[in-house]
């Protein structure tokens, strides 16, 4: 069979079953196209998409000016490699570091590589600035974290799924209950060894859980008094999902080391970052850390492309005006509703809560069930439900999104 022949839903799901490593279980919806905030399967059936690929499509689908940049680079030069400068790259680098307010940044393609450098940097930092003795740093992070997939970051994951015999573990992490303050300055005063605080300012994988009010700006301000690196992992809150450029915003907190990934590309390209001012980035000397493809002129072009369009089209102000919104109309719906129990979130990074245990099939059946309704979304942990749209949405389709979701929900009433 000829690649670019036209395939059904069912022989691409047979094809992605047979050849295809079994580490992900889609719903059974085989998408072909598309724009905006719609994507089409093959068949021709249009779907709203409420999960954004996980918050990397905030600019919506195929967005023309993301696009743009994309072919134009991709005719002139794609990639150097860093043994070369290359035009693109410092362009890039000096927009992005403005945009954030940081001194440098440090290119990478994937979330759980910027990760890993903003860990790199961290222990660096630690034993060459605060003086903490050779391989005795430790990194504080949150219970049901989640911050990507390599050996390193599932040593400090304690989803059993993720780690269950990927050992052995890599050490040097002190794991805390996430939203919980004098647990951070416990641990802080348990050891003279703390290098760092890993944190999400909203946990998106463990089910939407957003911390109560000051706990970010309280953390910073406990890591700036015991100099230790407040280090956000923006990936999936960033770039305007929660309706602020970045989610420490609402609390205006100015992380050490920020990392993004995710929609800093418009989810066409792999495109991650980390930022720190020079205190800290200098650290890095040339020959120390590295990757093939970060900061590539193609990547570079994409990604001022996806953050001009951010600013060019106000998508915070409209992720936090929709998300309201849409809190507000399924809390009437849940008032006399069995099946949930809760809506929560900021901005349009949202989930509902369903009345199950995390075993049952309920979410997911409620999910296949949106999806015949003409809408995708996916559960997070068996009884979560997240609803995470572009941010390009208008409101009227914001309202027939919530009128298919209400209509979904009645169907599942007991
Ligand atoms: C998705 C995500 C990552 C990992 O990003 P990948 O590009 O999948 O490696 C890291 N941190 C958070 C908070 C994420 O949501």
């Amino acid at each position: 069979m000829s690649v670019l022949e036209k395939i059904s839903s069912a022989e691409a799901i047979a094809l992605e079953n047979q050849y295809g490593a079994h580490n992900y279980h889609p719903l059974p919806v085989v998408l072909s196209k598309g724009k905006g905030v719609f994507v089409w399967d093959v068949e021709g059936k249009k779907y709203y998409d409420f999960l954004s690929a996980y918050s990397a499509v905030n600019q919506g689908h195929c967005h023309p000016e993301i696009i743009e940049a994309l072919t134009d680079q991709a005719q002139t030069l794609t990639l150097t490699s860093r043994a070369f400068y290359n035009d693109k790259l410092g362009v890039y680098e000096k927009f992005v570091a403005d945009y954030f307010g940081f001194d440098k940044v440090l290119p990478m393609n994937t979330g759980a590589e910027a990760v890993e450098t903003a860990i790199k940097i961290c222990r660096k930092w630690a034993y060459e600035k605060k003086g903490i003795n050779e391989n005795e740093a430790q990194i504080i992070v949150c219970e049901n974290n989640f911050h990507g997939r390599t050996t390193t970051i599932i040593s400090f994951s304690n989803d059993e799924n993720a780690r269950k015999n990927f050992g052995p573990y890599t050490a040097g992490f002190i794991k805390i209950p996430y939203d919980n303050i004098e647990a951070l300055e416990q641990a802080i005063q348990s050891s003279s060894n703390i290098a760092g605080f890993l944190v999400e300012p909203i946990q998106g994988e463990a089910g939407v859980y957003v911390p109560s009010e000051g706990y970010l700006a309280k953390a910073k301000a406990l890591c700036e008094k015991h100099n230790i690196l407040f280090i956000a992992d923006e990936v999936q809150t960033g770039i305007a999902r929660t309706g602020k450029l970045l989610a420490v915003q609402h609390e205006n907190v100015q992380p050490d080391v920020l990392i993004l990934g995710k929609a800093i590309s418009g989810g066409v390209y792999p495109v991650s970052a980390v930022l720190a001012d020079d205190a800290i980035m200098n650290v890095i000397k040339p020959g120390q850390h590295g990757s093939t493809f970060g900061g590539n002129p193609l990547a570079a072009a994409v990604a001022i492309a996806a953050l001009n369009v951010v600013e060019k089209e106000k998508l915070a102000d409209n992720a936090e005006r929709l998300g309201v919104i849409f809190r507000e109309k399924l809390k009437d719906y849940i008032k006399t509703s069995n099946t949930v129990t809760m809506v929560r979130g900021k901005g349009l990074l949202n989930a509902i809560v369903i009345n199950d245990t995390e075993e049952s099939e309920t979410a997911w059946n409620i999910c296949v069930k949106l999806a015949e309704n003409g809408l995708l979304a996916k559960p997070t942990h068996g009884n979560i439900i997240r609803f995470a749209p572009p941010l390009v949405m208008t409101e009227e389709q914001l309202l027939d999104c919530i009128s298919i979701i209400t209509k979904t929900l009645q169907e599942f009433e007991k």
